[in-house]
This record gives structure tokens, C-alpha cells and sequence, in this order.
């Protein structure tokens, strides 16, 4: 596409917003618990769509009407949960949808789901918080606001009176959705019902179809170029058969096509989402919200998923096939879309950046003032210069699949990166200043049990970087390959999360096609918990010690001085020389023995080069700063100059100096010999 094309387009809310009465024809909702901070990207999405056509549409902020009375905390709790599988938005809204609930039942969900902190065992630091009384206490408020809540919302789609009225549902949206869709029904029964997102791929969405007859068609995947055709059918009463990933209901039963998922094959093709309902919301909102983020997308799927998936990525594989915006109209709409919205976060949604965008996007990026922080999924195994120049693009955070610090496990996970790479990120990353998120996960089928003791073995040597968001076992997603193919790889007896049972009054059979996340039992019997056990403590460790950890040095030209502030120091101060300096700086990117031997040809050595190099390396790997996997070495040192410590990382280092009666003298650093 040209720059034009942008232009071309007609801008956000362009479209008339109302039909001859002023009314919207198509009320797209967001309703709870979707995220307030941010609007949704998929209705922005379709709205565009739809202004494109010129059938007036609207989205209702729903989500943020919830947030106003229950509160800006509790919305938080519920709608960024520690366990997504927990499912407590869909509980609140559960009797709305199928009846009043017992107190015996509502007793057993809190015991047997939102107390039971060995359910699914997550490590978050909170999770070894018990959820206190007063966070049960505030929950179970919440209850009381549902029924007049989605009254209001009933009254408000009354006075607008729109012809079609569509559900975006992604994690905790499925029941408030059909909780007010089930109320459209009984009161303004003329009204189209339709439904789509990520909660209505393949057998969740005909189930969904298939368990809630108020509901007239379902969209299944990408909706943005086949939603608009079917709201255009509607309105001229014509057929819904033959539109992609279209399950609608008729006279005679459900449909569900032959056709699969809807696809959109060229996302240039794809309009300017609008995003102006959200804003107008968010500033008329009474609670007082937090500058919003944007949420954009310059890619869907991913291509290493295409070729070769993560054996527990749970993206569908119509939705794994890769495709990308072209450079310059990813950035013609990456600067519009912060000009018009004021945020301080964008997050792109896509699964991992565009390879080409290094070469054609990032550098025009570099120089341009972005009004917030840009954040970008990456691949592990990235160049510490394509680091440098994200960086220096604005993507001051970036999340990167890490999960492993073990080779084999990393293997069995089929994540195609090794362990020395993913800590080499995790360094590089803290040396230019960017935030990187990341988790660790465990249990694999075939994980060999003796990689957790090295990995407990390496953490402390690491705590000086960011530490996982999170850690725990793996979950059993929906069309991840270790639920497509259970047995094959090591696990028995799928079935839903038990959540599910507690939010949903269905038939066994319609819980198992409508559920998302699964637990599981492993074929041969193992105890994570058991052998996982040192490493959850390291980790407990690293997130209580980050902020007072250092790791840094500094060369000059014939030293080079270590500063070493982790709990692990064997001394807080050492100066290096002649090999053992000169390896540490070789190995500031991953280096193997052979490439380290080759360079001793050019080093005047005291004794037999052999000898040299190993007392060298292992006095470095004693003083536990250089990491040795599988006959490759890592530097650990952050440089200064490149890394600043933060302050109080610097006073702490001043009093360390002190104490071991060095001392700053003008420019000079005056160290004890040692
Ligand atoms: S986990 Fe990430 S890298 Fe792996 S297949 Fe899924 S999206 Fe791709």
C-alpha cells in the first residue's frame, strides 16, 4: 500500500453514527470483564469495517459501566486474574445466565477454586499471599451489582433500538455476554444476536450456538471482512449460508458451515480500528481511570508456529498461518492512531514482531516521538544490535517466550532456542535499559527431573536481572499440540479446568467443547511438585532480592574491576587481569570453547595454553561470573557505561565500597589490593 491509502481511508468514527433516528444499526458491546484500560482491538476493528459500508455503528463501554460500581481495584482483580482458569468473572455473572445459585454452591467455589491455591499451582509472588478474607469479602460484593447492572445495559440497548447487536468474547466475557444477551432476547426480541472471538473458536462457538438458543450466529475466527457481509445479508434479509466461519441458527436447526475459521488473508486490507467510543467513555467515566493503552496489531499468527509450533501454545492453527502489514502502512498507522489517542502504553498484540520490520519499520521509527512506550513480543533468540534498535525505536518493553533455563526441556516444549540464548536476552535486556517480561514453566511430559536441580542452580547466579512475571506448570489450552494429542505425548485424561463446573449448568458434553483451559493427569504418574520444588524457592528468592541485586563492571585497559551486590558474591569487588579479563570481555555475548581456544594463539600465555585457559575459566566460573552450558560461555558482568544502576542500586554499591574501605578520590576508584 502507499502512504495515501491511510488517507484514503475514511478517518475513526467517519461514518454516520446513527441511523435516521440517530440510532446505531449495529451495537457492537464490550462487555466485563474485558479490559477497562484499554479499548477492544477486534471491535475497533469491526466498527471501522462497518463505517467503511456506511451502516452506522456504536460500541458500548459496558466493561466500564461494571468498573464504575464496583470499583477500579476489584474490576482489576477480577478482569487481570493470577489464574485465568479460576474463571470468577464468569461465576459472578453464572446466576444471571442459569439461575440462582445455593449458598452450599457458592461455598464450594470458593473452597474448591478461588482458596485452593494447589489447583493449579501458579507461582506468582502473590499467590503466596492466601487470598485474604477481605478480597472474599469484596468478590462476593460484587454479586449484588450484576442483576441491576445488566438492567441498565438492557434500558440503554432499549433506547436504541439497534437492529444487531454483536459480542466480542475473549477470556472472562462468555457469560456477561450471554447473561445480557439471554436479557435482549426476553425484551427486545427483533433483535439480531451475534457473537465472535477467541471464545468462539471451532467447538466453543458451536457449542456456545448449540447451548444458548437466544443466540442467532456465531462468528468463528477472524470476523473483520466477514462480519460486515453478514450484517449487510441481515439487513436485506438475505441468506447467511457460504461466509466463512459463519454458525447461524434457522428454522430448521443450527448451521455450521463446511467452510472453517474466517482468515483475513491480507491485513493491509484491514481498515483504521476506531477507537472513539472507547475514549469518550473512558472520559466520562466516574471512576478515575488510569491513562489508557492502545492496543495494536502489526501481524496474526506466528511463523514459527506455522512451521513448527510450541507444544503448548494454544493458538488455533487457522489462526497460527503468518501475516503481516506492509512496513509503511504499519507505521503510517502506528503515528495516526497515537496522534488521535492519547496513551502512554501501546502494546502490539501480535505473537511475535515482524522479522522484516529491522530492516524497514524500526529504523524509521527511531528519532519520531511516540506519546508511550511501545511493547513488542520477540522470539528469544534475538541480536543484541536488533535489541539496540528496538530500543531506540521506543519498545521499552518487550515479552519473550523464554519459559526454560534447560535445554531439554526447552526441547520438549519444541521452543527452538536453547537456555544460554534465553539468559543472554534476559542480560542484554537489563544492559539497555529495556523491560523484559517473561515466565517459567514446568511440567512437561517428558521433562527430565534432574534439569530442575541445574536450574535451582543457576537462578541465584542470575537474580541481578528482571525475574519472571510468573512461574508455574504449564496449562492444558484448546488446540495446543499437547491437547490435540494427548496420549502421544505423556498425558491422560483431559477435561476441563474444574472452574467450568462451577460456572456452567450444562451437560458434561457441552462443558467439554465450550472449555478452553484443561487440566490433566500425567501417564506416567510423576510429581512435579516434588521435583520442581528447588527451583519455586529460587524463585521466590530472586523476586524478594531483584531490587537490591547488581552485577557490573567496568575495564581499564589493563584491569577490569567486578562489582558483584548479588546474595550469591563470593566478594563484592574484584579486579582481573590478563586472561581471566580478557575471556569475561570475549564472552560478553555467548562464545564456545573452540571460538575462546582459537583466540589464545594471539595471547603471550605464561604456562602451556591448554592449562591457562582452563584454571581461567574455572576461577571465573568460581566466582560465578561466567556461565557455562553445554561447552558455550556467557559473560554475566553488565557493563557500565552501557548499564547505569539505578540510584539506589548506586548507594548501595557506595556503602559496599566503603565498607570494604575502597573510596572514590576525585575521578579515581581507590581499592584495597587484593
Ligand atoms: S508460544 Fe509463541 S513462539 Fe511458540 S508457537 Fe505460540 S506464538 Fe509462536
Amino acid at each position: 500500500m502507499t502512504n495515501d491509502s491511510i488517507t484514503e481511508q475514511p478517518a475513526p468514527g467517519a461514518a454516520a453514527s446513527g441511523n435516521q433516528s440517530g440510532n446505531p444499526v449495529v451495537v457492537l458491546i464490550d462487555m466485563p470483564f474485558g479490559s477497562a484500560h484499554c479499548p477492544s482491538i477486534g471491535l475497533g476493528l469491526l466498527k471501522a469495517s462497518l463505517n467503511r459500508i456506511a451502516i452506522p455503528a456504536r460500541i458500548l463501554q459496558f466493561n466500564l459501566l461494571l468498573m464504575e460500581r464496583i470499583g477500579e481495584e476489584a474490576y482489576r482483580y477480577i478482569s487481570v486474574p493470577n489464574r485465568p482458569a479460576d474463571l470468577i468473572g464468569d461465576w459472578l455473572f453464572a446466576p444471571a445466565l442459569f439461575g440462582p445459585r445455593s449458598e452450599e454452591a457458592k461455598r464450594r467455589f470458593l473452597e474448591e477454586i478461588l482458596l485452593n491455591r494447589d489447583l493449579i499451582p501458579d507461582t506468582r509472588a502473590e499467590d503466596f499471599i492466601p487470598v485474604s478474607d477481605e478480597e472474599v469479602a469484596r468478590l462476593l460484593s460484587c454479586q449484588s451489582h450484576i442483576a441491576p447492572f445488566l438492567e441498565d445495559c438492557v434500558r440503554e440497548l432499549r433506547s436504541l433500538s439497534p437492529r444487531i447487536v454483536g459480542f466480542t468474547s475473549t477470556f472472562q466475557q462468555h457469560v456477561a455476554s450471554l447473561a445480557l444477551a439471554r436479557r435482549i432476547r426476553e425484551r427486545i426480541p427483533d433483535t439480531f444476536l451475534v457473537m465472535g472471538g477467541a471464545n468462539c473458536e471451532e467447538d466453543m462457538g458451536a457449542e456456545t450456538l448449540r447451548s444458548f438458543p437466544f443466540i442467532d450466529a456465531v462468528v468463528s475466527g477472524e470476523g473483520d471482512h466477514v462480519f460486515p457481509e453478514l450484517v449487510g445479508r441481515i439487513l436485506n434479509n438475505n441468506p447467511l449460508d457460504g461466509l466463512d466461519g459463519v454458525l447461524w441458527r434457522d428454522g430448521f436447526g443450527i448451521r455450521i458451515p463446511a467452510v472453517g475459521s474466517a482468515r483475513v488473508p491480507d491485513l493491509d486490507s484491514l481498515p483504521l480500528p476506531d477507537f472513539d467510543d472507547y475514549f469518550i467513555a473512558h472520559a466520562a467515566s466516574r471512576e478515575k481511570l488510569p491513562s489508557p493503552a492502545l492496543m495494536l496489531e502489526t501481524s496474526r499468527g506466528c511463523w514459527w508456529g506455522q512451521k513448527s509450533p510450541c507444544r503448548f501454545c494454544g493458538i488455533n492453527h487457522h489462526r497460527m498461518s503468518y501475516r503481516n502489514k506492509s512496513a509503511p502502512h504499519a507505521l503510517e498507522e502506528l503515528l495516526f492512531l497515537t496522534e488521535r489517542y492519547p496513551v502512554s502504553w501501546i502494546t502490539m498484540v501480535d505473537s511475535v514482531i515482524p522479522p522484516a520490520y529491522f530492516r524497514n519499520m524500526l529504523p524509521k521509527l527511531v528519532g519520531q516521538t511516540l506519546p508511550g512506550t511501545l511493547f513488542y513480543e520477540i522470539r528469544p533468540n534475538e541480536t543484541k544490535s536488533r535489541l539496540k534498535l528496538m530500543r531506540d525505536a521506543g519498545v521499552h518493553c518487550l515479552q519473550a517466550g523464554i519459559e526454560s533455563f534447560s535445554d531439554q526441556v526447552l526441547e520438549v516444549m519444541n521452543k527452538g532456542v536453547r537456555a544460554l540464548e534465553n539468559i543472554q536476552l534476559i542480560k542484554w535486556c537489563r544492559q539497555l535499559g529495556i523491560s523484559i517480561k517473561w515466565n517459567l514453566l514446568w511440567g512437561m511430559p517428558g521433562e527430565d527431573p534432574a534439569e530442575y536441580a541445574t536450574i535451582a542452580e543457576v537462578i541465584p547466579w542470575l537474580t541481578y536481572l528482571e525475574p519472571p512475571v510468573a512461574s508455574g506448570r504449564f496449562q492444558l489450552h484448546r488446540f495446543s499440540s499437547f491437547f490435540e494429542e494427548t496420549e502421544k505425548w505423556g498425558l491422560r485424561n483431559p477435561r476441563p479446568a474444574p472452574a467450568y463446573y462451577h460456572v456452567y449448568s450444562l451437560p458434561e458434553d457441552s462443558i467439554r467443547n465450550l472449555a478452553y483451559y484443561h487440566v490433566f493427569d500425567y501417564a506416567d504418574g510423576r510429581d512435579v511438585s516434588a521435583y520442581v520444588r528447588p527451583v519455586w524457592e529460587q524463585i521466590l528468592s530472586w523476586w524478594r532480592v531483584a531490587e537490591n541485586s547488581g552485577l557490573f563492571m567496568t575495564d581499564t585497559a589493563d584491569r577490569l574491576i567486578v562489582f558483584d551486590l548479588r546474595p550469591v558474591a563470593v566478594r563484592p569487588i574484584t579486579v582481573l587481569k590478563d586472561l581471566p579479563r580478557y575471556l569475561l570481555l570475549a564472552c560478553e555475548g555467548i562464545r564456545t570453547e573452540a571460538e575462546l581456544r582459537k583466540t589464545l594463539d594471539e595471547m603471550p600465555l605464561p604456562g602451556p595454553p591448554e592449562a591457562e585457559l582452563e584454571s581461567a575459566l574455572k576461577k571465573l566460573q568460581d566466582l560465578k561470573f561466567l556461565l557455562q552450558m553445554d561447552h558455550r560461555y556467557l559473560a554475566l558482568p553488565l557493563p557500565l557505561g552501557e548499564y547505569s544502576p539505578p540510584a539506589a542500586l548506586m548507594q548501595r554499591f557506595l556503602n559496599v565500597l566503603s565498607e570494604q574501605g575502597a573510596a572514590i578520590d576525585g575521578s579515581c576508584l581507590v581499592i584495597p589490593t587484593q
